[in-house]
Order: C-alpha cells, then sequence, then structure tokens
C-alpha cells in the first residue's frame, strides 16, 4: 500500500471517509476506514468529465450491470487529483440514461489498478502534476464495491460535494495562502509605509478575521450553503492575497516568477485553481443565491427529460 502525504489525506480524509462512513455497507466500512484514517490509502474523486464539470449531474461514464455480481465501466474522468498515485477512487456513473440526468447515476469505489484503467497526469501552471485525465475501458467493478444505491449516486455525491465545500473553506490550511507572511514582507521591504498599500492590507486583514468568524458560525450552524459561502470567500480572499504577496515582492517576484521555489510567485500562480476547484465560484454564488437568499431556481430546461434525450456539448 502507498504511503500517503498530506494533499492526499484531504481527499481521503475529508471527502471520502465521511461518504463512506455514511452510504458505505458495513463491509465496506471495515475494509476502507481504517486505511483511509491511518493515511494509508490514497484516494481520488473521479466525477468531473471532459462534458461535465459545473453541470456535474450530465456526466456520461457508463456502467452496466454484467451480471449479478459485477458492473462494467467505460468512460472518461478528467482534473482527478491525485489519480497517478491513487489505490482507489470514488466513482460517479450513470446507470440509467433513460431517467433524468441526477436521478439516473451510481456511486462505485474504484480499484484503480483493475484491468482497463488508464491515467495520464496533466502538467499544471505552476509546473506540477497533481491531477489528472483517467481513461476506463471496459472495467470490471464488483457489485460490493457499489457505495449506495442503485441510481442514488447524485445523493451520495451531494454528501462528499459538501464536504469538499467546507474542507476548501475551513482555515488559510486549505489553499495554502495567509496573510500574515505577506505583511511581514510588507513591514520588511518599506512597503507598509505607503497609505494606498497599508490601506489595502488593512481590508484584507478585516476580511481574514470576518472569514475566521463566518467560518465559526458555519461549522455550528452545519447548513450544506455556509460551506458555499465560506468557499467563496475563502478562495477568492486567498487569491488577492497572492496577487498582493506579489506586488509587496516587486522586481525580486516578477524575476522569479518562473522558479517553482520562489513563494510569492508560486502562490500566484497556485491561488488561481482555488476559485474552480470544488465548484467555481459562479456556482458557489448560484447555490448562495438559491439557498440562503431564497431567489428563484437558476432556470434548466432539461429539468426532468430523460438524460439520453438531452443535448450534450
Ligand atoms: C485544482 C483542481 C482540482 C480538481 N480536482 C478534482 C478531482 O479530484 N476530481 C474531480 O472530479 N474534479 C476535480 N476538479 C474539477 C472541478 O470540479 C471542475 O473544474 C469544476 O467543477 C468546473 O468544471 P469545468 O472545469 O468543467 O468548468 P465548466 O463547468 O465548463 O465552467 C467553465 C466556466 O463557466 C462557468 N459556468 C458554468 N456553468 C455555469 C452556470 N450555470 N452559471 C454561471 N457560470 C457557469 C464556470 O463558473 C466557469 O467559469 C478539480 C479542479 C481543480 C482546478
Amino acid at each position: 500500500m502507498t504511503e500517503a502525504v498530506e494533499g492526499h489525506h484531504f481527499v481521503a480524509r475529508t471527502l471520502i471517509g465521511p461518504t463512506i462512513e455514511t452510504w458505505g455497507t458495513g463491509d465496506q466500512r471495515a475494509r476502507f476506514l481504517p486505511g483511509i484514517e491511518a493515511a494509508k490509502q490514497i484516494w481520488c474523486q473521479l466525477f468531473s468529465e471532459p462534458g461535465a464539470g459545473s453541470d456535474l449531474a450530465s456526466l456520461a461514464t457508463r456502467a452496466v450491470r454484467r451480471d449479478a455480481d459485477h458492473w462494467t465501466v467505460t468512460g472518461q474522468k478528467v482534473w482527478s487529483s491525485f489519480a497517478n498515485l491513487a489505490d482507489y477512487g470514488m466513482l460517479l456513473a450513470r446507470t440509467d440514461p433513460d431517467k433524468p440526468k441526477h436521478a439516473g447515476i451510481t456511486c462505485f469505489l474504484l480499484d484503480m489498478r483493475a484491468r482497463g484503467v488508464t491515467v495520464r497526469p496533466l502538467r499544471q501552471l505552476t509546473g506540477e502534476e497533481h491531477f489528472c485525465e483517467v481513461f476506463l475501458d471496459e472495467v470490471q467493478v464488483p457489485d460490493t464495491d457499489r457505495l449506495g444505491p442503485i441510481d442514488a449516486g447524485w445523493r451520495v455525491a451531494l454528501s462528499t460535494l459538501s464536504a469538499e465545500r467546507s474542507g476548501l473553506s475551513g482555515t488559510s490550511d486549505a489553499s495554502g495562502v495567509s496573510l500574515a507572511p505577506v505583511l511581514a514582507a510588507a513591514r520588511v521591504n518599506g512597503t507598509w509605509q505607503e497609505p494606498i498599500m497599508r490601506d489595502r492590507l488593512a481590508g484584507l486583514l478585516a476580511m481574514e478575521r470576518a472569514l475566521e468568524l463566518t467560518n465559526q458560525r458555519a461549522a455550528k450552524s452545519r447548513t450544506d450553503a455556509g460551506g458555499s459561502i465560506t468557499k467563496l470567500a475563502q478562495s477568492e480572499l486567498s487569491q488577492r492575497i497572492a496577487e498582493i504577496g506579489f506586488e509587496i515582492a516587486g522586481a525580486h517576484g516578477a524575476y522569479c516568477v518562473a522558479d517553482p521555489l520562489c513563494p510569492e510567485a508560486y502562490a500566484l500562480l497556485d491561488s488561481r485553481r482555488l476559485t474552480i476547484a470544488g465548484g467555481t465560484s459562479e456556482i458557489q454564488r448560484t447555490i448562495i443565491a438559491e439557498r440562503v437568499l431564497g431567489l428563484d431556481r437558476e432556470p434548466d430546461p432539461d429539468r426532468g427529460r430523460p438524460w439520453r434525450a438531452v443535448r450534450r456539448g
């Protein structure tokens, strides 16, 4: 079994473990939870596809029941973090194309070393390769590795997505960006003395404090949409901190932009992912509008239509 490191813990412990805890059979909980808890298993989340990101429920990877005990899975996933290292993947696949898109999906726990699984890492802006394309070619999955009831995969996925949003919003640890080193650098190089820069930094400090308090309140209220508010605020604040940190670094930051070890340049490039991963800022705003502010639902012309009849890009 592969030794896990910190980034992988997030997927396994924050997203997958709680979902298996909620939806898993006794056998699945016994097989997987101790390994997740002990960081002995690396997991990836096989949700997004080339044609299904924000509109995840339109996913096209197919799982067909071969016999009472097995499914055959064929399709493609993308942006699967740590799939190149993972022992297992939590997979969403379409099991009934004649039902509306949210209704015909089932969740599976996939052995990433099964025959027919091909993983191809993708290079990011920072030069790292944290996420991958995953190709599934007639992969055989035992029915004992189905998580939750058949065609109830959307409900299972909602548990994972809600845990992901809360996990991504908790603290600056989730984004890897915090204001303290930026303030320290501003003091050292004198930019702190400039009134406009001071005003901008003070604004970010106030936002950081407000987010801390909002996180505490969200943790107590445990509403699904609470995670959307804090995920949105955390990711956008982190990007603003990374941008101002790069600006304060000045010529030094610009000079080292191609150096992966330069913290200011790395933070700037890496922070772009934060407003996309775990649901984009636009999608978080829609969730907040509908579920917190009670505004009308976003129109969906495909609601209620069989997935098979829906036109996909
Ligand atoms: C660092 C990182 C790690 C990731 N890890 C994983 C992973 O492990 N597993 C996994 O399954 N996925 C993963 N993803 C994928 C991520 O969930 C998707 O990128 C995200 O949901 C957006 O989907 P998309 O990229 O297809 O963009 P699209 O959905 O095509 O969106 C493109 C743009 O259109 C906007 N848009 C789309 N629909 C609407 C709408 N209805 N209203 C307003 N605006 C809209 C979006 O906000 C975005 O700006 C990861 C992504 C990143 C960046």
